[in-house]
């Protein structure tokens, strides 16, 4: 197979597109990609100050890559968990670290344990939530902190296009309104301790971010995935629409794309109004306390909080 750009040898064929590309060309639309998602989405300014949330895996070192590439100033942020089920914690902070070392970024590590005395499986094993669901809790609010204590204006996570429709279909079956006008690109905060968070890698494949990475040299954690993962329902998703998409090359990016158009349709629950500050940590909360903090004390949780696009194995 040849590239469809300069003929050479292609290592990637886009079926979406009929696109099979040389190794040159594949990066150069990788990069270009993520450039117009910026643009049409008014993601980024050049001014911004990003903090990348990084798991050690393909999507956010990819991501990391990427923006640093396009001469944006993006430090990382890592959060040890504390998951010591296949040594997961450990090797996903490895990664990390040696990716920040190598392109001489900054990243800054959180260990739960020694800031807040309890793993994610210790918190969890106190909570009625699921671990994913305590972990949710757990990473939003230690990268709201993080993002407020260093000064930077955005935070930007590695959701792929796969993650994004997988999520946007569920929602969908289940008409689940609230968790629809909260999906985006971009979605803007409602507080003033609060920061927007971005998805520059939106439009682009897990298959194609695990061929950038591959193609970048980037040491990420692959074989292995979160011990707690609960994928069932992303899984289901992810293999439904791959199916579609076989037959029917393109559908995912449409289905996405035009979702986006259309979502204004859907109508974001008004929060900052009725929302007060957490007595502890000062965070926006509508109880006394925040979520986040109530698990640290060990009191009981209040279910239903957002579990919108948990981004597996992060
Ligand atoms: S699968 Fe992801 S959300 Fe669930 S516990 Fe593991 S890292 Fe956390
Ligand atoms: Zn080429
Ligand atoms: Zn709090």
């Amino acid at each position: 197979m040849r590239c469809k750009r300069c003929s050479r040898r292609a290592v990637i064929n886009l079926r979406s597109y009929r696109l099979p590309l040389c190794e040159e060309h594949f990066l150069e639309r990788f990069v270009a990609t993520v450039r117009r998602a910026i643009k049409e989405y008014r993601l980024l300014s050049r001014e911004d100050r990003i903090l990348v949330a990084v798991s050690g895996g393909k999507d956010s070192l990819a991501l990391w890559d990427v923006l640093l590439r396009l001469g944006y100033r993006a430090d990382g942020v890592y959060i040890d968990l504390g998951i010591r089920r296949e040594n997961y914690s450990e090797i996903s902070k490895r990664k990390s670290l040696a990716f920040a070392e190598q392109r001489g970024a900054e990243l800054t590590v959180v260990d739960l344990r020694e800031e807040y005395g309890r793993s994610v499986p210790g918190l969890a094993r106190r909570s009625t939530r699921s671990t994913c669901g305590v972990c949710g809790i757990v990473k939003r609010h230690i990268m709201d902190s993080v993002a407020l204590r260093g000064n930077y204006t955005v935070l930007a996570t590695g959701h792929n296009l796969d993650d994004e429709a997988s999520v946007l279909l569920a929602n969908l079956l289940r008409w689940q309104t609230e968790l629809l006008a909260r999906q985006a690109p971009r979605l803007e905060a409602w507080h003033p301790k609060l920061r927007p968070k971005v998805k520059p890698l939106c439009l682009l494949t897990e298959r194609e971010t695990a061929a950038y990475a591959v193609l970048r040299g980037i040491d990420y954690v692959h074989e292995l995935e979160c011990p707690y993962s609960e994928r069932a329902t992303t899984i289901t998703m992810k293999e439904a629409l791959n199916r579609i998409e076989e037959r029917s090359p393109g559908t995912k990016l449409y289905f996405y794309r035009e979702f986006l158009k259309r979502r204004e349709l859907f109508r974001p629950p008004q929060r900052a109004e009725e929302a007060g500050e957490c007595e502890v940590c000062g965070f926006p909360t509508t109880s006394r306390r925040c979520a986040f903090c109530r698990l640290v004390e060990g009191q009981p949780s209040r279910q239903g909080g957002n579990q919108n696009n948990k981004k597996e194995g992060e």
